[in-house]
């Protein structure tokens, strides 16, 4: 029902209808006025008012009025009210604001059209508007995210890589974005988007920057080892640099070349001090001798020359008083001489006692520097051959192999659950467990085998003169010998066990090949439950 309708059916149910006024007298009624008189129709109004006995209400007058002024009988215009209204209502937004100029408008040329469209379109922006304040948190980051997020991007970005780099200038503005109170989402998620963009180029040549510097360091390791080739100890050191410069990189890694590159310096040092000191004696001490030497020709030269002379004088002389002078002096020459001689020979022992003792010294030194020279050889942890000492041993057996016919058996073992067990107990406990394994292999072990640390918890035993049954037989004795040698972790009784591959190295095989073979072998053992040992 509409307003119209709404005042048309108030009337009509109210009060008498003004259409169901007798037809007669409404004619002769409308006869008698002006139409275009308004204070006519007033009157007439008024007048029609009473004879209907309606109520004096504006309404009835309004449609007494229209009647006689022959117009449409629309209800009251309420323009006073609409402006009330109007002057009540604030436009939230753009639209609103649009809606407020057109209800005015319309208000003006008095159209409830108007009106109704102006007031509906403007409720609709309204409820809009309520639904962006509702949703207006979506459309931001929370503070705290955005927070987090730039600690983030914060903390990445010195992994990736230079100040120049594009992906600081972006990742920088996306911080700086992220800090500010409101941070759209819309925004921030370009921002983010250029970031991640430029951290995949960037991460990339981190990598590649990597890779190229373990190359360097490699060459320059290997140059220096080239550089001192006459050095024993050096060279081994530098062989087991070079086997612990080899990918991955793991700060572990870095840790033990660190260690290393330090024992190599210190002891080069040490080693070159003594050498220096050791030479610059042998010098000074052949320099005596020279000396010595020099002295004793010359001595020995003018004896000579003495001993002439008299004898020309002793030609000459005819009696035996004028012999006895020249006597005394050959005797005294000679006396000289010998003294001299004797003193010179005094003197060259000691140069010889001297010369020896520091030969012994130097002798004793390159000892030392030999032994520094197999710890290169050997994991410091577990005191078993490192991979570089590895690698000679097998290359040792293998000959030996060829040489002799004999076969030779390699395994692989690998510690079971070993992470739990460092995560239980502590890496240091973990530590403890491995010389544990390694000294209770070593006790189980023949003297001829080589016990070697292959990796983390990995070592590879070296048989010789096994066949693969007798060395499957090794390791499972190895495993009941641990079995019954509980490592203690503090209070604890742990047990430890592994699982092995073992595999005979085939004639022509080389010993990466047999251990690789091993090593399938350890993982099928590992597959089938652990604790157990399979031959390849
Ligand atoms: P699985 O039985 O399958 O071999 O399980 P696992 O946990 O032994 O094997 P995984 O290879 O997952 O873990 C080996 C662990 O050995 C991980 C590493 O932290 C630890 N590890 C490697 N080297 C050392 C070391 O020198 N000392 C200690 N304490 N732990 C090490
Ligand atoms: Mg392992
Ligand atoms: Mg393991």
């Amino acid at each position: 029902m509409n307003l119209q309708e709404a005042v048309g059916y108030r009337i009509n149910s109210a009060f008498k209808p003004v259409g169901a006024l007798p037809r007669h007298q409404k004619v002769s009624e409308v006869a008698m006025i002006d139409p275009k008189n308004p204070s006519d129709i007033a009157r007439e109004a008024l007048k029609r008012l009473a004879i209907r006995q309606l109520a004096p209400t504006p309404a009835n007058y309004q449609a007494c009025y229209n009647e006689i002024a022959e117009l449409p009988n629309l209800p009251l215009f309420p323009e006073v009210q609409l402006r009330e209204l109007l002057g009540g209502l604030s436009a939230r937004n753009e639209t609103q604001e649009m809606q407020l100029d057109k209800f005015s408008t319309a208000i003006a040329r008095r159209s409830w059209q108007g009106v109704k469209e102006a007031l509906s379109t403007f409720a609709m922006a309204g409820e809009r508007a309520h639904q962006d304040v509702v949703h207006a948190p979506l459309m931001v980051l929370p503070v705290e995210f955005a927070g987090k997020l730039a600690r983030f991007v914060e903390a990445v970005l010195p992994a990736l890589g230079d100040e120049q780099s594009r992906v600081v200038g972006v990742s920088c503005e996306l911080i700086e974005r992220l800090r500010q109170p409101v941070v759209e989402i819309a925004s921030a998620q370009a921002l983010l988007g250029s970031v991640v963009h430029q951290a995949v180029f960037a991460s990339e040549e981190q990598l590649e920057i990597k890779n190229l510097l373990l190359k360097l360091l490699h060459l320059i390791i290997q140059n220096i080892g080239e550089l001192s080739t006459d050095d024993s100890w050096l060279k081994g050191q530098i062989d087991g640099l070079l086997a612990s410069v080899a990918p991955p990189l793991t700060l572990r890694h870095l840790d033990e070349m660190e260690r290393r590159l330090r024992d190599v310096m210190e002891k080069q040092g040490r080693a070159k001090s003594r050498a220096v000191e050791a030479q610059a004696e042998m010098r000074h001490m052949l320099a005596e001798f020279i000396e010595r030497l020099g002295v004793m020709n010359r001595s020995s030269s003018a004896y000579e020359e003495h001993i002439e002379e008299s004898a020309r004088q002793i030609e000459k002389v005819s009696s035996l008083d004028d012999l006895r002078p020249l006597l005394d002096d050959v005797i005294q020459a000679t006396h000289a001489m010998a003294e001299e001689t004797a003193q010179s020979r005094e003197q060259l022992k000691s140069l010889q006692e001297k010369v020896t003792v520091t030969e012994t010294e130097l002798r004793q030194l390159h000892q030392e520097l030999d032994n520094a020279s197999a710890l290169a050889r050997h994991d410091p942890l577990t005191d078993a051959l490192n991979r570089k000492g590895l690698e000679e041993a097998m290359e040792r057996e293998i000959s030996d192999m060829r040489r002799k016919d004999t076969p030779l058996s390699v395994s692989l073992l690998d510690i079971d659950n070993f992470k739990k067990l460092n995560d239980r107990l502590g890496h240091e406990a973990g530590d403890r467990a491995l010389v544990h394994l390694a000294e209770v292999a070593r006790r189980s072990m023949r003297p001829s085998d080589t016990l070697a640390r292959y990796g983390g918890e990995e070592f590879v035993v070296l048989m010789p003169d096994t066949r693969i049954e007798q060395g499957i037989e090794v390791m499972a004795r190895l495993q009941r010998e641990l079995t019954k040698a509980i490592y203690m972790a503090g209070n604890e009784k742990i047990l430890i066990t592994f699982s092995a591959g073992v595999a005979q190295l085939a004639v022509d095989e080389s010993g990466t090949d047999a251990i690789r073979r091993a090593d399938q072998a350890m993982y099928l053992a590992k597959r089938a439950g652990k604790n157990r040992v399979m031959g390849a």
